[in-house]
């Protein structure tokens, strides 16, 4: 998609910086729509350098903003760990954090509890964000098979 400057301040940004931001915008709006996952600045940082080398992590912070402010993407906010970001336009869905290698995944809704569920004691639900805690199939297949030669 292209993205006009503004007509009121055309000479603030000068075109080929503009073209490289929009490069990299779209390098790591990329990476973040492809990932099964919110990720970490770190984590887009890595798979983002695969398309573009030499790519700065400060970099990679400037644009996340730049992508909340546009609403492409949001944070997410998990129990422990750094802030994550997923694509925006993913609806409701809960996510499986692996506490053997701190991937996150997202899962559909593993909570079937509509808006508006009166709990017991007169709580009435407006929304969840469950995270369930526990290995990814990766690491399930490594623990069995470290069971098998150890203890
Ligand atoms: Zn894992
Ligand atoms: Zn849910």
């Amino acid at each position: 998609m292209k993205h006009e400057q503004q007509a009121s301040r055309p000479e603030e940004v000068p075109a080929p910086l503009g073209q490289r931001q929009t490069r990299q915008r779209e390098a790591i709006g990329r990476v973040i729509e492809a990932a099964t996952g919110p990720l970490t600045a770190r984590e887009i940082h890595a798979r983002a350098q695969e398309e573009m080398a030499g790519l700065g992590i400060a970099t990679v912070y400037r644009t996340i903003k730049l992508l909340l402010e546009a609403r492409e993407i949001k944070g997410v906010v998990l129990p422990s760990g750094e802030p994550r970001y997923e694509s925006a336009g993913r609806g409701h869905h809960d996510h499986f954090l692996c506490r053997s290698c701190e991937q996150v995944f997202d899962l559909g809704c593993p909570l079937r509890m509509a808006r508006g569920t009166s709990l017991p004691g007169g709580f009435v639900v407006e929304d969840h964000e469950v995270t369930l805690f526990g290995l990814c199939p990766g690491c399930t297949a490594g623990a069995t098979q470290g069971k098998a030669t150890s203890t």
